[in-house]
């Protein structure tokens, strides 16, 4: 029932699948039971510090079911290299029907909120490819509701597009998927869908429950559609804010302007930001001088849902913090300072991160793998689901497989999920080197099956020699 019930939400999920906690509780709810995520990030611990009449009114704002208000959602556009997404998400802000009004969209703050013809709004990461999308996620923020899954109909399925799934599903997004430039010649959309269909995706016509829109992003065509799609999306997932509260939201980039000082872009959650409030961001601080609209036009307050760019930190903060407003400069600070003390001993947790040496008595192991060939591929996956059914108290989640070498996204994904990366015969390249080592990511080469399965077995017998 339970696989079902994850089938409804688009997650094709095994019975010893990993799933991310926001969706393990929906499920539970959905059953009757109640259930609480203890989550790594900041915010549950933070309410721990405060005194206890403050924490009594935060519950009491949570209560406040009655003024909660329908808020945009928060759309990220992920898919293969050239399938369109900057064409797209170009396209789309040229649809905003509120530019007449307050003037075009004329600057790339990170995110841009648009407003259809029927009065209703979205708002769209503009930072394209999955890059922005892995590294908030990595950062325990899940910022986007709804992901648009481009692919291009002249060329179909390709790596990207796979490693944007398994992104979306990992973090427990919806896909929508637009299925790009039909109005080339050589465009083949039941191509797409067939592609699509043996990674989970069902376009709804073959009895499934995955949107799939034809667009052109160059010509206009259906793109119309698409968006509706994407509200009818939005609806079922039910997106609601209380615009009375302070504003919580989080950071989407930052930069350090040689004028302006530390500037960035915060997509507002929950509640209103005003100028003048004092907030905090990671383990920066500061008060909000001023902030601006993608249009560049000036605002006095920023309600759930909008993108605003802010001026008024003491330094740069990180795209991912989570950025809270707080009543006085004094409780911005010290919760600031508390912060740089809790990122200290992130960076010990980064230490901590799984790998073979330590792979011994975890009773999840997520692994990531890639290889050369698919036949190469195929038979690793069928010697870690054999592995897993001989250690009876271990469940081995091959989380993310593909063919090709190790890319900076698969290290990305590998950190987010806390997963060891195996690849044979294939390569990490500059970049996924650089992020394994900065995330403290466990890679480990083979070419030979049987090494790699009798180091596995090794590790989780505990019996690994140390290699380097
Ligand atoms: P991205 O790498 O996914 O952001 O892709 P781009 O948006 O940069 O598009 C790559 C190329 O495909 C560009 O030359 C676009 O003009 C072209 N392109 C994008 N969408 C369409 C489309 O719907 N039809 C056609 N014919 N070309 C498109």
């Amino acid at each position: 029932q339970i696989m079902a019930d994850l089938l409804q939400k688009g997650i094709l999920a095994t019975v010893n699948q990993t799933i991310d906690p926001e969706i393990a509780l929906q499920i539970a709810e959905e059953h009757g039971f109640l259930a609480e995520i203890q989550k790594e990030g900041e915010e549950v611990s933070i309410v721990e510090e405060l005194p206890e009449e403050e924490k009594a009114k935060i519950l009491e704002e949570e209560e406040e079911e009655g003024e909660l208000v329908e808020r945009p959602p928060v759309v990220t556009v992920m898919g293969h290299v050239d399938h369109g997404k900057t064409t797209l998400l170009d396209t789309i802000r040229k649809t905003d029907v509120a530019a007449r009004e307050k003037g075009g969209i004329t600057q790339h703050i990170g995110a841009y909120k648009i407003k259809l013809p029927n009065g209703k709004e979205i708002t769209f990461l503009d930072t394209p490819g999955h890059e922005a999308f892995t590294t908030l996620r990595a950062r325990g923020s899940k910022v986007a509701d709804i992901a648009v899954l481009v692919v291009a109909a002249d060329d179909g399925v390709k790596p990207q597009t796979v490693e944007a799934i398994n992104h979306a599903k990992n973090a427990g997004v919806p896909i929508i998927v637009a299925i790009n430039k039909i109005d080339k010649p050589g465009a083949d959309p039941e191509r797409v869908k067939r592609e699509l269909s043996q990674y989970g995706l069902i376009p709804e016509e073959w009895g499934g429950d995955t949107i799939m829109v034809p667009v052109s992003a160059k010509t206009g065509q259906n793109v119309e559609e698409l968006l509706e799609n994407i509200l009818l999306v939005a609806e079922i997932l039910d997106l609601k804010a209380n615009p009375n509260k302070p504003a919580v939201g989080t950071v989407i980039e930052s930069k350090l302007d040689p004028k302006k000082g530390a500037v960035a872009t915060i997509l507002i959650e929950n509640g209103t930001l005003h100028q003048g409030d004092y907030f905090v961001a990671g383990y920066t601080w500061g008060k909000v001088r001023a902030m601006f609209d993608e249009r560049g036009n000036q605002l006095k307050e920023a309600g759930p849902g909008t993108p605003v760019e802010i001026l008024g930190f003491n330094e740069v903060p990180q795209a991912g913090d989570k950025f809270i407003v707080k009543k006085t400069e004094r409780e911005a600070r010290q919760l600031a300072e508390l912060r740089k003390r809790k990122r200290e001993e992130e960076l010990l947790a980064k230490k901590a991160r799984l790998h073979f040496e330590n792979l011994a008595g975890q009773k999840e192991i997520n692994i990531i793998v890639k290889a050369d060939v698919q036949g190469s591929l195929e038979a690793i996956i069928k010697s870690l689901e054999e592995l897993s059914e001989k250690f009876e108290d271990v469940s081995i989640n091959v989380i993310h497989s593909g063919i090709g070498g190790i890319t900076e996204s698969d290290v990305m994904l590998a950190a987010a999920s806390n997963a060891i990366i195996l690849g044979f015969n294939v390569r990490p390249d500059a970049a996924a080197r650089k992020a394994a080592e900065e995330e403290n990511v466990d890679i480990r080469i083979y070419s030979i099956i049987y090494d790699l399965v009798e180091d596995m077995e090794k590790a989780l017998k505990g019996m690994l020699e140390p290699v380097e």
